[in-house]
């Protein structure tokens, strides 16, 4: 079986729903308000773990109701908690405001996130025993470097998705192995809008990137390599929260599982467009079986 370890963040999201979010100064009535476990490295652990992989996550979580809620819930997506730490204080939380047009206004507040700056005793092992470390931006740099080096120095593949945007230090993007970048993402990092250019700026850098196009589908480079794209299946997206993350989550598993590049790519694909036509992020992401079922 693969096994994929995640060094990244929980959230808790707080969601409220309203017609038309209020002004500064402004007070509004909502119509509805939801707590929705997230944070990019559960939703990638997830994701993973549907998807047919062993999945510990390293990270953590805080000493509260939302901590504990947090943590139950990875474990039952079949996610391995054991180097998920549990921290003095309030967990992440990102409070969302969804307005009736679908625009959000976000505030995360990282909690038990800004803790996770190090690697502790024995998340090491755990990474060298992988077949591939998922990295995010949501918890300390310091920490994604950390793991990336780990990672390299034990041979184990490297993917990191460089979200939320920010400048990152040289030394991160020349040890990992595959970038996955959307393509407000690869633009911010190269300061070129076309995805194409963007890719081939960034392999002077990372040897492989993989550029995610929404309903598009896919675009990968490599050095030495002509870039090709693969298409996303046509369907009916409801909700592309958390597409991203299932991508990311289902393309280590199918890589860990020794399938070519192009195929993990038509994979993840399918799984990715599974979760879009479905609400929610975490909650959207698909199962092994249904992957296999639409996967041709
Ligand atoms: P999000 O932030 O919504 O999680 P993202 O911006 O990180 O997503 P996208 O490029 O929007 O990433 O989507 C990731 C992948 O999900 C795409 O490469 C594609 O395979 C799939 N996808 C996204 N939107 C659609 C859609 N409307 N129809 C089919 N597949 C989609």
């Amino acid at each position: 079986m693969t096994h994929i370890a995640v060094l990244g963040s929980t959230n808790m999201d707080l969601v409220a729903y309203v017609e038309k979010a209020p002004q500064r100064g402004e007070t509004v009535t909502g119509r509805e308000f939801r707590t929705i476990p997230g944070g990019k490295g559960a939703n990638q652990a997830i994701a993973a773990a549907r998807a047919g992989a062993t999945v510990s996550l390293i990270g953590a979580v805080g000493n509260d109701s939302f901590g504990a809620r947090l943590r139950s819930t990875l474990e039952h997506s079949g996610v391995t908690t054991d180097h998920l730490r549990t921290t003095e204080g309030p967990s992440g939380t990102a409070h969302i405001v969804v307005d009736d047009e679908g625009g959000n206004a976000i505030v995360v507040i990282p909690g038990a996130n800004g803790t996770v700056d190090h690697l502790v005793p024995g998340d090491e092992g755990l990474i060298a025993s992988a077949d591939a470390l998922l990295l995010q931006l949501e918890i300390p740099l310091a920490a994604v470097l950390a793991g990336a080096r780990t990672a390299r120095g034990h041979g184990v593949r490297t993917v990191l998705t460089p979200a939320p945007a920010q400048p990152l230090p040289p030394e991160l993007l020349t040890t990992v192995d595959l970038l996955v970048p959307n393509e407000h993402e690869a633009a911010a990092l190269t300061g070129l809008t076309d995805p194409h250019s963007a890719a081939t700026a960034l392999l002077e850098q990372v040897p492989e990137v993989v550029v995610t196009l929404g309903a598009a589908g896919s675009l990968h480079a490599a050095r030495g390599t002509e870039p090709f794209t693969v298409p996303a299946p046509r369907v009916t997206a409801v909700d592309s929260t958390g597409a991203g993350d299932t991508f990311v989550g289902t393309l280590a598993v199918a890589l860990g599982e020794g399938r070519p590049m192009r195929e993990a790519l038509q994979w993840a694909a399918t799984a990715a467009a599974l979760s879009v036509q479905r609400p929610g992020a975490s909650a959207s992401m698909p199962y092994r079986s249904e992957i296999e079922a639409r996967f041709t």
